[in-house]
């Protein structure tokens, strides 16, 4: 892991060097946006359901979940963003323990849609940059597997790009086209784990309101309130 950095140097000072023209780097770019793009109308639905199913405004939504949003931001994690998800989703969004205790793990271990956004879009950009057409069965091919890689995605910096690998390979997609987003993953890891708990968020307050387990009036706690008798 160590040597990662140094590795991604010289793959990247080959393809730099060997590039004949700069149409890669604006492909580069393209797939960043595109990624990035999708990756915002997701927290856009994901602020919509909440809004319509549990009738709590955008705003407080985003507030109550915003803390966590950047510590997934800056780890890449969702597993080491657990503990503050957690926190603010029973304090200040106002889900019960029982409901978040239970849908927050699970959802940090299996439920990474940003994750799986993400492959899809690598996957095509792969194929389209080696050339290769990709039929409709081909597409919803790419498709499952990626819902599938990003379910068993551990929820750690970087895992998304591994299980990637599973993806390109059910497509018939050449691995080695990993070599050409190594560059941009870590930022697009940071956003994409940024939905991943957004989404984790959303889901349990949809399951409280749904079991009646979403109180009106979250209770804030301070940080001393556990250590007292
Ligand atoms: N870093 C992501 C997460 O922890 C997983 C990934 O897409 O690499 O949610």
């Amino acid at each position: 892991m160590l040597f990662a950095p140094y590795g991604v140097f010289a793959l990247l000072a080959a393809l730099v060097v060997e590039s004949p023209s700069t149409d890669l780097f604006a492909a580069l770019g393209m797939y960043t946006l595109t990624v990035i793009s999708g990756l915002l109308l997701m927290i856009c639905f994901y602020i919509l359901i909440v809004w319509l199913f549990t009738k709590r405004s955008p705003k407080f939504f985003v507030d109550g979940i915003s803390p966590a949003q950047l510590l997934a931001f800056s780890t890449s994690s969702s597993a080491a963003t657990l503990p503050v998800t957690m926190e603010r989703v029973e304090e200040h969004l106002g889900v019960e323990k029982e409901v978040s205790s239970f849908v927050l793990p699970i959802g940090a271990t299996i439920n990474m849609d940003g994750t799986s956004l993400y492959q899809a879009v690598a996957a095509v950009f792969i194929a389209q940059a080696f050339g290769m057409d990709l039929s409709l069965g081909a597409q919803l091919g790419i498709i499952a597997t990626a819902t599938l890689a990003s379910i068993g995605s551990a929820a750690v910096p970087g895992a998304g790009m591994v299980m990637l690998v599973i993806v390109l390979a059910q497509a018939g997609i050449p691995e080695a086209g990993l070599a050409l987003i190594f560059a941009v993953d870590r930022p697009l890891d940071m956003c994409r784990t940024t939905v991943n708990v957004t989404g984790d968020a959303s889901v349990s307050m949809l399951v409280a309101k749904a079991v009646g387990k979403l109180k009106d009036r979250p209770f804030v706690k301070n940080w001393d309130d556990h250590y007292k008798k």
